[in-house]
């Protein structure tokens, strides 16, 4: 048996960020990551649109609001001192019908409240002048948008963490976890370690090392897939920035969009479509076992109830690629069918609440000797570095004495 002060579960750039701000407070602490698969980030983390968001969207006073504006001054400020390429094209939000415009409205309303600066609202033909192939009655322009890639983040945490002396494991499931009163067993598949503390940050993961530790069962995550297309390259010009629709504020999902990559591609999507499993990537995956226990959920029963006209338009528009280019010319009228390339797939760990409603917040739970992520959906990624100031404050805390 291995003894460590803390291990943490999950190699996504909340795990590592987390174990990274963990071993900076308390140097020579014996620290363990432990991720399933053989590499880093191979989830959501390397799988996303790969914005650094300004925090424009979240209501405010919500952990939404607070972590994605520090969260995104912090990451910034990472990738300067690491040298990780980012860019700052910034981002419009566009309206096409007049009922969006009391939306934007909000939107701005937010923005200031949420100290995201200089935003300013764009009329038709400052739309033109800023974006000549958009189209849209008025627009907003967030400046400080910013895009990076994840992965490479993800990769320079781990070394940070490395050189600080804590331990990185790959390809190492965690299959139990349980919490004792002086110490938590974390088995694996060839050994069990003996920690001081766990932190979970597990992704799609987390519902199950929660329940193993008794968690609450007022939430569930249920996986849903965000599909891309890529547009042709020698069309990349079509736009300058990133351009998104005004979202639809009963649900978490931000709309598919235009964003431009890093290394010059650009990507158009996400979709929201329901995944058959926690890692069915493609179209034709299903793991039954897990669809299965998502369709038991009550939870799930009462969204999927509510939202079903939703989610079969968002099906269809997901195995038609006319329907995909006509929520995306509806911005950009000048976009053709051959323009859009076969992309690559993300998979949401979205929670649910018990009563159907999708959980817009973070969510921790933390239980004796263990803090487990139970709901971290985007904009985690930009947030990370302020979340896990957060969860080891919180983890912290709850460390008995
Ligand atoms: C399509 C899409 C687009 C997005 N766009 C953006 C964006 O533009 N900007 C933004 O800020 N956010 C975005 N997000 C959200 C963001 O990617 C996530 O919020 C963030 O990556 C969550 O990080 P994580 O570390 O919690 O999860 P993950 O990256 O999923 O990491 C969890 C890790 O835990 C591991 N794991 C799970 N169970 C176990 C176990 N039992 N034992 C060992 N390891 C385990 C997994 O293998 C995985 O590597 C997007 C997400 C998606 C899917």
């Amino acid at each position: 048996m291995t003894t460590y002060d803390l291990a943490i579960v999950g190699g996504g750039i909340l795990g590592l960020a987390t174990a990274r701000e963990f071993v900076l407070r308390h140097p020579g602490a014996r620290v363990v990551l432990l991720e399933k698969e053989d590499r880093l980030a191979l989830h959501q983390t390397g799988r996303n649109s790969g914005v650094i968001h300004s925090g424009i969207y979240y209501a405010p006073g919500s952990a939404k609001a607070r972590f994605c504006v520090a969260g995104a001054r912090a990451m910034i400020e990472y990738c300067e001192e690491r040298a990780i390429t980012y860019e700052r094209p910034g981002k419009l939000i566009v309206a096409i019908e007049e009922d969006e415009l009391g939306r934007l409205d909000e939107l701005q309303r937010r923005a200031a409240e949420n100290g995201v600066g200089g935003v300013s609202r764009l009329d038709p033909a400052a739309i033109h002048d800023a974006e000549p192939n958009v189209r849209g009655i008025a627009a907003l322009h967030v400046p400080g948008t910013a895009i990076v890639d994840f992965r490479i983040v993800a990769e320079a945490l781990g070394s940070d963490l490395q050189a600080a002396g804590a331990e990185i494991r790959v390809g190492t499931w965690v299959e139990g976890i349980r919490a004792l009163p002086a110490h938590v067993l974390v088995t694996t598949k060839s050994e069990t370690l003996v920690c001081g503390q766990v932190i979970a940050c597990a992704g799609i993961g987390s519902d199950r090392i929660a329940r193993q530790i008794g968690g609450s069962d007022a939430i569930r995550i249920v996986p849903f897939r965000g599909d891309y297309y890529r547009l042709a390259p020698e069309r990349a010009g079509l736009v300058r920035r990133l351009i998104y629709p005004v979202p639809d504020p009963r649900f978490p999902f931000l709309g598919v969009h235009f964003t431009p990559r890093i290394g010059g591609e650009v990507w158009l999507g996400p979709n929201a479509v329901l995944a058959f499993g926690a890692e069915a990537y493609r179209r034709r995956d299903v793991d039954l076992a897990e669809t299965a226990g998502f369709i038991r959920y009550a939870g799930f029963r009462k969204m999927a109830l509510r939202y079903w006209r939703t989610g079969v338009a968002e099906v269809l528009r997901d195995y038609s690629k006319r329907l995909f280019l006509a929520a995306l010319r509806r911005y950009v009228p000048r976009l053709e069918s051959s323009d859009l390339l076969p992309g690559p797939s993300g998979i949401r760990a979205q929670a649910i609440a018990a009563d159907g409603t999708m959980v817009d917040d973070f969510w921790f739970e933390t239980l004796p000797r263990v803090l487990v992520v139970r709901n971290a959906p985007s904009p985690a990624a930009t947030a990370s570095l302020a979340l896990a100031r957060e969860i080891v404050d919180r983890a912290l805390a709850a460390a008995p004495r």
